[in-house]
């Protein structure tokens, strides 16, 4: 089975390659890599659609569906398996979030839809809904003859972002509501202000939402991401879906979810900035 092949059947709604010798990799990046695939010289890159449309909710669209970090390993372990059968010398190993790779490093090189503004990678018919995917390999890969080319550059991510998060390169993650979300221990007053103006409570998707290249975007055909699988989907966490939790009784409940990584502590949190 040829590579496209293995990757459509995966799900993939792009992929490609780049050299591993041409990522920027820091020190410790260069080694955790060397360490998971040594002799490393090539990166398959993949993106897979997530969103299931625009649904009311206080979660952010990622979140709606089963984790994506189990998904993603599934579907990229799919490949893997056919990469094996053809190359059965080489090593190969999946990454989703969890790797020392900037999959959106990788995406560019490989020449994956077209870089955002907001610094997500944007794959037609999907817009920037959709998550990326590695594999990393000793099996020899050349990058795209071009880089992915940047989007329109319209400002409207900027202009839309309530911390000002993108007003410059780089991304300022101590002013984007998404991280904020997801950060533990104490807030500026600043910060809980942001929050308690936010409509979510885990993520945010104003800069997607604005986005010209996302105004027509169809939605995922992939039931797993989508909440049409085993997981089912969920737009809404409330107070009442989270009491008398412990952090076992929480991950048993939510442990499929890409919001549970962070414990109930930090959910808590949030709903009740959003009532004061
Ligand atoms: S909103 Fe405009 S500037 Fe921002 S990523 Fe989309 S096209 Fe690019
Ligand atoms: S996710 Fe929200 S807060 Fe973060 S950069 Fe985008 S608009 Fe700004």
């Amino acid at each position: 089975m040829k590579h496209a092949e293995l990757f459509q059947r995966s799900g993939a709604a792009a992929w490609g390659t780049c050299a591993f010798s041409d990522l920027p990799l820091s020190a410790p990046q260069r080694q955790r890599a060397q360490e998971l695939c040594p002799d490393a010289r090539g990166v398959f890159v993949a993106a897979y659609p997530y969103s299931a449309g625009d649904g009311a909710g206080n979660l952010s669209r990622y979140a709606r569906g089963e984790d994506y970090h189990l998904v993603l390993l599934r579907r990229l372990g799919e490949v893997c398996q056919g990469l094996r059968e053809l190359y059965p010398a080489h090593r190969f190993v999946p990454g989703a979030d969890n790797s020392p790779l900037d999959e959106r490093a990788c995406a560019r090189l490989a020449g994956v839809g077209l870089q955002g503004r907001n610094g997500l990678v944007i794959v037609e018919p999907y817009g920037s809904w959709v998550f990326l995917g590695t594999i990393l390999t000793d099996l020899p890969l050349p990058s795209a003859p071009e880089p992915s080319p940047d989007c329109i550059n319209c400002g409207a991510c900027v202009r839309a972002c309530p911390g000002g998060a993108l007003d410059k390169l780089p991304f300022d993650e101590e002013r984007c509501l998404s991280a904020l979300t997801q950060k533990k221990g104490e807030l500026s007053p600043e910060q809980e202000a942001l929050l308690r103006a936010h409509p979510l409570i885990w993520g945010c998707d104003l800069c997607q939402q604005v986005c010209p290249y996302n105004r027509d975007a169809l939605p995922s055909p992939l039931a797993d991401l989508t909440g049409q699988g085993s997981v089912p989907y969920l737009s809404t966490l409330t107070e009442e879906d989270l009491e008398g939790l412990s952090n076992r009784s929480f991950r048993a409940k939510y442990g499929n979810r890409a919001f549970a990584w962070r414990g109930p502590g930090v959910l808590r949190r949030n709903l009740k900035l959003r009532r004061e």
